[in-house]
């Protein structure tokens, strides 16, 4: 479903990712784990191309290699959801309109189509009750899992999630990881940074371990976990451990 070819990214003379070639079949869960630095959010900013690539790589989502610019970038964007560490939610807009806004924007759904879904997203998250409230009434938990419902409300293809829980306080992880391990369950397809092992485990078919914007390692997570190969995704795993 998404097929990195040959991928590789400069910042001016600084190689950010290097020579990445990596397929994520439709419902697998990716995880993404690697020092600071390595690339990984630039990776996953290169996937739904708020980052161009160099010229000779190629990024596919569904087969469909992705577009410079214009229409066709929106319909990726809908295609490609994205959950930050920050929660980046509209200030000024309600939780519910934060759902809706881009199905009817983007997408062109009808306000109450657009409405009913969100409530139900809302719902499946457990954040129905706020929905009226404004973003900064709510938990960094509950925003970060409006902020989940928001990207589904696209029905997007793929999930992307940039260290999700990282700016959370401890008794709010737990809450997003779990309507994030429930959406694996239910097939999505995802690639997520984070260093929680316990969901890597629990949800994770797959972890790629990054340095130096390469990756170094791509193994199912009890291999990577218990056994790792290279000397630096040993190391890296002595100090989070
Ligand atoms: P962290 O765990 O701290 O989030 P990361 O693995 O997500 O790190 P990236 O944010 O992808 O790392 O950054 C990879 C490298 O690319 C870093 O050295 C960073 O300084 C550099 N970099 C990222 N974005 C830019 C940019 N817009 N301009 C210049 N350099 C950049
Ligand atoms: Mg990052």
């Amino acid at each position: 479903l998404v097929e990195l070819d040959n991928v590789n990214k400069h910042f001016g003379s600084f190689q950010a990712l290097k020579d990445i070639n990596l397929t994520i079949p439709e419902g697998q869960v990716a995880i993404v784990i690697g020092p600071s630095g390595s690339g990984k959010s630039t990776l996953c900013r290169t996937i739904n191309r708020l980052e161009t690539i160099d010229e000779g790589g190629t990024i596919r989502i569904d087969g469909k290699p992705l577009p410079a610019e214009g229409r066709g970038l929106a319909q990726l964007r809908a295609d490609v959801g994205m959950v930050f560490q920050s929660f980046n939610l509209f200030a000024h807009k309600s939780i519910v309109e934060n759902v809706t806004l881009g199905p009817i924007k983007v997408k062109g759904v009808k306000k109450s189509q657009a409405n009913d879904e969100a409530m139900a997203l809302l719902e499946r998250v457990g954040v129905a009750q706020q929905a009226k409230k404004m973003p900064a009434q709510l938990s960094g938990g509950q925003q970060q899992r409006v902020a989940i419902a928001r990207a589904l409300a696209m029905k997007p293809k793929v999930m992307l999630f940039d260290e999700p829980t990282s700016a959370l306080d401890p008794e709010m992880v737990q809450e997003v990881l779990d309507v994030m391990v429930q959406l694996a369950h239910e097939g999505m397809t995802m690639v997520v940074v984070t260093h929680e092992m316990g969901f890597a485990r629990k949800a994770g078919d797959r972890v790629i371990f990054m340095d130096e914007g390469a990756i170094l390692e791509d193994t199912d997570p009890e291999s990577f976990f218990m056994n790792p190969q290279h000397p630096r995704a040993k190391d890296f795993l002595g100090k989070i451990l």
